[in-house]
């Protein structure tokens, strides 16, 4: 692909007469012997293209000198290997005001207007990602041409934005209107083959016949569908509203207008103007402007940057090809299944043959669920190989011990392990909570043995705590690291204290619920207080969904270890977990279970003040978290407020829209924050007394 790619460009560029190439610019200029222009985006010192103000001002002036020009037709495309371009540049956004906003999308519109008012024909050629902004690049052509590993897509919706460079009324005057609306309010990316089908693209070519299909578009042997008849009802208002309803209520299903406001307003603007560009292009700008500046856009930038920090934190290839995971339990087996699918050669042991067998049936079920394509998990089965015997230590650039949370056990295996590894192999354990020192001890190297803690579900869950400890080398942590980022997981370095962040920053958030519960609150209340909050489970489900019986153990741990002020476990909680009932695991805990895993919840009574946040619930739930999170902050457990926000974000899907409970701390006003922890201290007790770290924070 690569090679045809450069073979293509160096066929445009020799044919060129190099009359107007601008060699230090983001745009490569020629012309071919059939009077054809192209313009090939090739961002300098940047692997991947977005479309930017330089991007933007650059095509203008080629654009005006095409004008004058007059070339006969005019081929768009890209230089990178991995794409056309991946959307605007998000750097322009953070921090930008609504009325810069609105010049910057002012002058970018009236960019791609002109290059739409071309009097020739303009053909986008996209390969690879073909994202937002350069998706509405693209729009802006009289012609779309697709190769067949294009994916396309506009993710705006994710920053909590939608297209602002002409995307919503361009796209549903070409495409099929509610399939690009379905585009736009799922952030999601379709393949080429369904571009063409839903008429966001004229055909899909593979490379070699890129040249002769660009031509034939601009001679006019390709010729565009008449927009379907669903296009033409849609230009009606009526057929509009009725659909506008519809996708509103889905869209209500998983957002709500107040927190997530974007896809509401993308609805809002189609219904009222999908008929008319003009005045649909118009509200875009006046929409998109408004969207920038809210707060649930600004965060969710923050998190989109604070999980480009996490993989920055790679320093180089972890150079492990083969991965050997002992214990094919819960964790085990979906960490062994997630390497396969990201291209490892994995080995998978266990004591028992039947937990292997039932990883390998779970394994089939999360890869069918991801990767979708039978051939690609076939492939990613093949990698993932049962090893009853654990031969695979031998050969393993990286063993990670995923045994039952017992001291003694997991040393005895890391210890055995460790005399089977070959020369500058790593040692990895997954424990929750042991101290890293303490299995670190009878290792004849502890430099080359690192904490890896992945997150249930693996597949599901982005974070993974790279543990440290005094023994390890620098070495080993820059491999964990790497290894976890090339696993397309995010990687957060945490020091070896009990809990280390996440489990101890969600253990006062899950005992403080056990104690509303106690104190007669309905435990639904509670839950539905913190969903409406933005956590994507409630404490009480969230208790369930762990194990009553671990998060009782990790309460007792934090309490003995960090002599953490918790709350007292409810006398029945004990009771519950001696009956075994543990929670979802086994069909019954603080909620009964139907056969799907689904919690059985009674329909609360709507409350006076509709879905507004209960402060008092709230605070007494959400506090404690932040409080702990300042204190790991303040004894190092964490580098930055950046990584732990990330962490909490990633690892627990704290609420994204805002940005992250420490940035949720500042939004509120840190003073504020203490404020209310001292009131909390003074009706409820020490569990709530303000960290010193505030003071510094
Ligand atoms: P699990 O009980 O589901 O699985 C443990 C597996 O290890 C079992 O299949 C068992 O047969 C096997 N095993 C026992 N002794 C062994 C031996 N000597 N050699 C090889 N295999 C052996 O446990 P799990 O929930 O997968 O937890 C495993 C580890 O991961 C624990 O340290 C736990 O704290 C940690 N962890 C668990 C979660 C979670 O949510 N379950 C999340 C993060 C980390």
């Amino acid at each position: 692909m690569d090679t045809m790619l450069n073979a293509l460009q160096n066929r445009a560029l020799e044919l060129s007469a190099a009359r107007d190439a601008a060699p230090e610019g983001n745009w490569r200029v020629s012309r071919d012997d059939e009077n054809i222009a192209w313009l090939v985006l090739d961002k300098p010192g940047k692997s991947v293209n977005t479309i930017d103000r330089s991007v933007l001002e650059e095509l203008d002036r080629h654009l005006a000198a095409l004008e004058a020009d007059r070339p006969r037709g005019l081929v768009i495309r890209s230089a990178k290997p991995n794409g056309f371009a991946a959307g605007a540049d998000i750097n322009g956004f953070v921090g930008a005001s609504q009325s810069a906003v609105r010049e910057m999308l002012e002058e970018g519109h009236r960019v791609l207007d002109r290059l739409a008012a071309l009097p020739c024909v303009s053909v986008a050629v996209v390969h690879g990602h073909c994202l937002g902004g350069g998706l509405e690049l693209a729009l802006a052509c009289r012609m779309r041409i697709a190769m067949s590993n294009a994916t396309l897509g506009f993710p705006e919706v994710m920053l909590g934005l939608h297209p602002g460079l002409g995307g919503t009324f361009r796209s549903v005057a070409l495409a099929d209107p509610i399939e690009a609306m379905g585009l736009m309010l799922t952030g999601k990316s379709i393949s080429a083959r369904k571009a063409k089908a839903i008429g966001l693209v004229d055909a899909v070519v593979e490379e070699r016949h890129v040249l002769n299909a660009s031509h034939a578009a601009i001679f006019g042997d390709l010729v565009r569908p008449d927009p379907s008849l669903r296009s033409r009802a849609f230009s009606f208002k009526p057929a509009r509203s009725l659909a506008a309803r519809q996708m509103r209520a889905k869209a209500s299903e998983k957002a709500r207008p107040d927190t997530y406001p974007a896809p509401f307003a993308l609805i809002d603007l189609w219904e009222a103007h999908g008929g008319r560009p003009e005045r649909m292009r118009e509200a875009e700008l006046e929409s998109f402007a408004k969207l920038v500046e809210s707060p649930t856009a600004q965060n969710l930038v923050r998190v989109f940057f604070l999980r480009e920090t996490m993989r920055g934190l790679r320093k180089g290839r972890s150079e492990i090809k083969r991965v050997h995971v002992i214990g094919a339990g819960a964790m085990g087996g979906d960490i062994a299944a997630w390497a396969a699918k990201e291209g490892f050669a994995v080995t998978l042991q266990d004591i028992a043959l039947e937990p292997i067998g039932r990883a390998v049936k779970a394994a089939t079920k999360m890869l069918e669920a991801v990767l979708k394509d039978p051939l690609k998990v076939r492939d990613a089965l093949d990698r993932l190989v049962p090893d009853p015997d654990g031969q695979g230590v031998a050969g393993a650039d990286l063993v990670i011990e995923a045994a039952p949370e017992k001291l003694d056990l997991k040393r005895r295996i890391l210890r055995e392990a460790e005399g089977r590894l070959k020369p500058g192999a790593t040692l990895a354990t997954n424990t929750s909570a042991l101290p890293l020192p303490e299995l670190a001890e009878g290792l004849s190297d502890p430099s080359r043995f690192v904490g890896i803690h992945f997150f249930n579900p693996v597949s599901r869950m982005q974070l993974v705590e790279i543990v440290r400890h005094d023994g390890v080398s620098d070495e080993t942590l820059r491999r964990a690291t790497s290894f976890v980022v090339e696993l397309s997981r995010l990687p957060a370095p945490v020091k070896p204290s009990a809990g280390f962040l996440v489990n101890r920053a969600l253990t006062p958030y899950i005992a403080e619920a056990l104690k509303l519960v106690d104190e007669g609150v309905p435990k639904e209340r509670i839950d539905a207080r913190a969903e409406a909050f933005g956590m994507p489970m409630g404490p009480v489900e969230l208790a369930d969904q762990v194990g009553l019986d671990i998060a009782v153990e990790v309460a007792d741990t934090l309490r003995e270890r960090l002599k953490m002020p918790l709350p007292e476990t409810p006398g029945w909680m004990h009771e519950m977990i001696r009956e075994g009932r543990l929670g979802r695991k086994t069909g019954r805990g603080l909620y009964d279970y139907d056969a799907d895993g689904k919690p059985k919840k009674i329909a609360l009574e709507a409350l006076p003040d509709g879905s507004r946040d209960d402060e008092a619930l709230i605070d007494r739930l959400i506090l404690p978290m932040l409080n702990t999170l300042v204190a790991a902050l303040r004894e190092g457990v964490v580098d930055s407020e950046e990584i732990a926000d990330g962490a909490m974000v990633f690892g627990t899907g704290f609420a994204p829209f805002r940005g992250g409970p420490l940035r949720y701390a500042r939004e509120r006003g840190v003073d504020q924050v203490v404020a209310r922890l001292t009131e909390l201290e003074m009706s409820h007790g020490a569990r709530f007394k303000p960290d010193k770290g505030w003071d510094r924070f």
